[in-house]
């Protein structure tokens, strides 16, 4: 843990084993006047150039994406975690995310594009480039003169990222490399001029990142524009290179480290989409809670039903959770970036070890957010009933194009398994001490509860002591399966995928609960009731969740009393002193959105 200005910075996955503290979380009630100022500007963007043009994007239109990415260039957005040195307006972290965000909630194609250039098209460059790289290409990437894809996946290299086929042969002059193989689902692959492609030097364990120009002359072609289920105006197609020759010089960092900036470029690609997901959520709970509050059945508003409230409040306090935990990673990682120029890096390596130092974060908000978003748009559609299933209205599109968040930057399976992989290299590096605590946790387990009655009066002192309580239940569980599999846990995919959930409604819970005690400290109890509510109500779902979980995997993985023991623990930890009527919390949610009409918080 270290300190920053006046407040602790806990390094990546340390949010498991320490406390904390409110005043150190940044909320989005915390955007400096400039990040106010860049969001009203990308709200204002979305709003008049991607929302009125929906049935376009829907048709397929995909000139009109890179006319809308050419605007968006000319006002700065694709530049804006790009360095002035390059071109870009230099901002941080947050309004990096801010700008995902504000940006991506018109349609899954333009949000898709943006992502794929600003992200994987041009972070690799950025964070990995030479100077005379970074000169060369980067300004032309911010201003949106060019535009760049990234071509990892191949036919038989998915998630198996480093099995790429293609090959890159060093000419006999050493002066380039010759290029051939084959890629697919290649984002903004129709109208890009600059790629990112890796493949592999003879048999080289790991493959090499190389900055290939868009040159038709140079033996590259494109599949035809793949027909999809969603953001079906981003340009997604095959690429081939045939014999394309690429100077030596443009290989990325060195020979055989693409591996390792493919998966970073990832990293930061996962906490960006989880933003971008974001806006899509108020989006569609302002479209339902519309519809809900016109449209009449049995003479009532269906917003009065009870059956329609309890989506209205669960969509709210979903997308009121991911906003809490995405804000408060992007900041830990800003901090971390600055904490690491102070010591002297360079900026290009502080983002990168920054970025990297987060990835267990990254990975929790990829998978947790883009399931909201989907969870949403479905919830969507069931409020706008047959209407729901029509193209006429909104919610049939979001719902297809939410669908491609939990596949792209790592499938969500994939992002399971790697959090709590992440998290146990971390503790085996020393990086994060989970063995001293999970050591307490089986003492704890082993003495004799107390029957004290705690003092619950206080504003969230039973929620937070019920989230030291779930932190314990992890450490339980993941620590029991470590026990038992040791290096072989890798092998038992439903443990691990158990684990990230239990981390991941952690994770999401504390930030909820974090950003409202700090906004109600600043502006009152009263005034944050309803997100007092909306934190309470998430907790309550993800005790819920946890105690399934802890409860599947210790039967998978102890037998006989130790089961018995750990059971009991798990029935310890996830128990209510005052359990929440979350009947009243729905209500009192699902009232407040319905009087405001749209998503308000
Ligand atoms: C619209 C779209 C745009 C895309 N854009 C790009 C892009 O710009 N650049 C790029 O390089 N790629 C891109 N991709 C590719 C995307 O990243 C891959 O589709 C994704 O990584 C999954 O790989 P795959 O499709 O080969 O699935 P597979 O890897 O074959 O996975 C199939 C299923 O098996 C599961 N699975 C795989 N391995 C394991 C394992 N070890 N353990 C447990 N489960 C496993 C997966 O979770 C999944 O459910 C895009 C894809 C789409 C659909």
């Amino acid at each position: 843990m270290e300190a920053t200005q006046d407040k602790e910075l806990l390094r990546g996955g340390q949010f498991l084993v320490k406390e904390t503290k409110c005043e150190d979380v940044f909320t989005p009630e915390d955007f400096s006047e400039e990040q106010k100022m860049m969001k009203d500007a990308v709200m204002e963007f979305n709003d008049r150039e991607v929302i009125p043009h929906k049935a376009r994007f829907e048709a397929k239109d995909y000139a009109l994406t890179e006319e809308c990415m050419v605007k968006a260039g000319e006002l700065g957005f694709l530049g804006v975690s790009v360095p002035e040195a390059y071109g870009g307006l230099g901002m941080g972290f947050v309004s990096t995310c801010l700008t995902c965000d504000y940006i991506s909630s018109g349609t899954g194609s333009f949000s898709t594009a943006f992502g794929a250039h600003t992200g994987i098209g041009t972070m690799p460059i950025t964070l990995y480039g030479t100077e005379e790289q970074k000169q060369k290409y980067v300004p032309k990437l911010a201003t949106g003169e060019w535009f760049g894809a990234y071509c990892l996946t191949e036919p038989g290299a998915g998630s198996d990222a480093n099995s790429g086929k293609t090959t890159a042969e060093l000419s006999a002059d050493g002066k380039s490399y010759k290029i051939n193989g084959q890629k697919m689902w290649i984002s903004n692959a129709g109208f890009c001029s600059v790629m990112i492609v890796f493949a592999r030097i003879e048999d080289d364990k790991n493959i090499t990142g190389f900055i290939i120009e868009n040159d038709k002359t140079n033996g590259i072609t494109m599949g035809e524009e793949e027909r999809k289920l969603g953001i079906r105006a981003s340009s997604t197609r095959q690429v081939f290179f045939n014999d394309t020759v690429v100077p030596a010089e443009n290989m990325l960092a060195g020979r055989g480290e693409g591996f390792k900036i493919a998966m970073n470029a990832l990293n930061v690609g996962r906490i960006k989409l989880a933003a971008a997901c974001l806006d899509s959520q108020r989006r569609i709970l302002s479209i339902a809670v519309n519809y809900a509050n016109e449209r009449k059945q049995f003479k009532t508003r269906i917003s009065d039903f009870g059956a329609i409230k309890v989506k209205l409040a669960e969509m709210a306090t979903s997308a009121y959770a991911g906003e809490s935990a995405t804000y408060r990673a992007a900041k830990n990682i800003e901090d971390r970036i600055a904490l690491r120029e102070a010591a002297g890096n360079t900026h290009q390596e502080a983002e990168l070890k920054g970025v990297e130092e987060y990835a267990i974060e990254c990975s929790i908000l990829k998978v947790a957010v883009s399931e909201d978003v989907q969870n949403a748009a479905d919830e969507g559609i069931q409020i706008f009933g047959g209407m729901g299933f029509s193209e006429e209205t909104p919610m049939e599109a979001a719902w297809r194009d939410a669908r491609i968040a939990r596949i792209y930057e790592g499938t969500n399976e994939i992002n399971r398994m790697l959090s709590v992989g992440m998290l146990v290299k971390k503790a085996m590096k020393g990086h994060v001490d989970l063995l001293g605590p999970a050591q307490k946790v089986q003492e704890e387990l082993m003495g004799i509860p107390s029957f004290d009655t705690p003092d619950y009066s206080e504003l969230f002192s039973e929620e937070k002591e019920m989230i030291k309580k779930l932190k314990k239940t992890f450490l339980m569980v993941a620590g029991g399966a470590v026990q038992k599999y040791g290096p072989q846990l890798e092998d038992h995919q439903q443990l691990l995928i158990a684990a990230a959930d239990i981390l991941i409604e952690i994770y999401m819970a504390e930030s909820a609960i974090l950003r409202t005690e700090k906004n109600a400290q600043r502006f009152g109890e009263e005034a944050q009731s309803v997100q007092i509510a909306m934190s309470k109500l998430y907790l309550y779902h993800a005790v819920d969740i946890i105690e399934e979980k802890g409860k599947e995997s210790i039967i998978s993985f102890a037998e006989g009393d130790e089961q018995r023991m750990l059971l009991m623990g798990l029935k310890r930890f996830t128990k209510y002193q005052n359990y929440p009527d979350i009947v009243d919390l729905r209500d009192e949610i699902a009232e407040k959105v319905k009087a405001e009409n749209k998503y308000c918080f």
